[in-house]
């Protein structure tokens, strides 16, 4: 039976008075209104460092989850948002200040560290240097004195990847690409019989096509093996692509935590719905007014009707929620087109108002830098959020 990890309020707090004199993190309003000024760069809106008391870093906050058993579960979030830290914590290479970790229900603590049985594939593969990719990959097997299952492993775990490690077994690590150092490394991990594989963005170091690659065959791995992992990632295409369900972190803290479905159909809050989807949703600022949404530039309604008159909400719409329409209410100017051929889509960047929006349309629309393009909604397909906490309302 594969393991269940269990965090419980995980707090981590670094003592570091450097650290502290970086700027604090504005106020989550503000940090509302800053990312509706950005426009859709997602990535570009969340400071990475938290507010913290004067000479340290609450790196990690209060983070309570569940990994099921033979799960994968994504940890997505924008850069140093606690990531890492929570993985190393998870590993056992960190002390939480507060909170523990269970797995199969023991503390992580009261398990020997040599019987944790963690695979790990960080940034940083660290592969023995010195020695050749064989004795790497069986290393941990040597070490418990299981010599004589490294060939038959090997042979296994080769046909498994897809790949052929032969050609590479005799070679040392510096002799080997990065594409190629990533698989002895992902082959060592799964060499050792884990019971949780533990990734922190395993494939930074490679290209793109070696990236989709090494990520179909990683997939393939975690369906035939069924062991509990968590992949820690700031590529959203990374965790919807391995994920059973991702988590998603700002500063320190669990912002939600579910199915891709889930996040993009039902986002907790406006940061998620800008952050989570390529292109994340478009967000605009506006109030209530007469059982409508009424922003600068258009309105939209009926919405709910129990919000009191002049409530600031904000109003989401995905991309491919925009719809073009000569009778539509909205007025958008194009500034960019990106169109996807593969998907017989264009992303189109436009203006409404002051706001930035990106619309997806199908390719077969002709629409051309500085056109006006007139827009509606599809019915029923927005979101709406309290602007002042940035809550879900609908
Ligand atoms: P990235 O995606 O950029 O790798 P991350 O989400 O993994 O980021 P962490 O590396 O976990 O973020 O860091 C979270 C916060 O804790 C950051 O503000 C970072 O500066 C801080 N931090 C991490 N390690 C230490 C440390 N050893 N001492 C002090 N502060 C630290």
């Amino acid at each position: 039976m594969p393991t269940t990890i269990v965090l419980r309020h995980i707090t981590k707090i670094f003592e570091t008075p450097s650290e502290a004199e970086q700027p604090a993190s504005e106020s989550a309003i503000s940090n509302i209104v800053n990312a509706l000024r950005i426009g859709s760069d997602a990535s570009a809106r969340t400071p990475g460092h938290l507010p913290e008391e004067l000479g340290r870093q609450r790196a990690v906050d209060d983070v309570s989850l569940t990994v099921y058993p033979g799960e994968t579960l994504g940890i997505l979030g924008p850069s140093g948002c606690g990531k890492t830290t929570l993985l190393r914590i998870v590993a056992g290479l960190l002390r939480p200040t507060r909170g523990e970790v269970l797995y199969d229900g023991q503390p992580l603590e009261d398990i020997p560290p040599a019987e944790r049985g963690i695979g790990m594939v960080f940034q940083n593969y660290a592969l023995y240097p010195h020695l050749p990719s064989v004795d790497n990959i069986g290393f941990f097997l040597k070490l418990r004195k299981r010599e004589q299952e490294i060939p038959q492993r090997v042979r296994e775990i080769s046909r498994l990847m897809r790949i052929d490690l032969k050609p590479l077994l005799s070679r040392k690590p510096p002799t080997l690409s990065g594409g190629e150092q990533q698989r002895v490394a992902i082959a060592r991990c799964l060499a050792r019989d884990p019971r949780v594989f533990l990734f922190d963005e395993p494939f930074s170091n490679l290209d793109a096509k070696l990236r989709t690659d090494t990520r179909v065959e990683l997939k393939r791995l975690l369906q035939r093996y069924r062991i509990t992992t968590i992949y820690v990632t700031h590529d959203q295409t990374e965790a919807i692509a391995l994920a059973d369900r991702i988590a998603i972190m700002r500063e320190g803290r669990l912002v939600q935590i579910g199915t891709f479905e889930q996040l993009y159909n039902a986002p907790v809050n406006a940061f998620v719905a800008g952050f989570f989807g390529k292109p994340a949703m478009n967000l605009f600022p506006g109030f209530a007014h007469h059982g409508t949404w009424e922003g600068a530039t258009f309105s939209y309604g009926p919405i709910r009707s129990d919000l009191n008159e002049d409530t600031p909400l904000i109003l989401g719409v995905r991309p491919e929620h925009f719809v073009l329409d000569n009778t539509g209410n909205i007025t958008a100017i194009v500034e960019l087109i990106e169109p996807i051929y593969g998907e017989r889509i264009q992303l189109v960047y436009t203006r409404i108002g002051s706001h930035r929006a990106i619309l997806r349309l199908p390719l077969r629309h002709h629409v051309q830098i500085g056109e006006q393009l007139r827009l509606s909604i599809a019915t029923d397909q927005v979101h709406l959020f309290d602007q002042e906490s940035g809550k879900r309302l609908a």
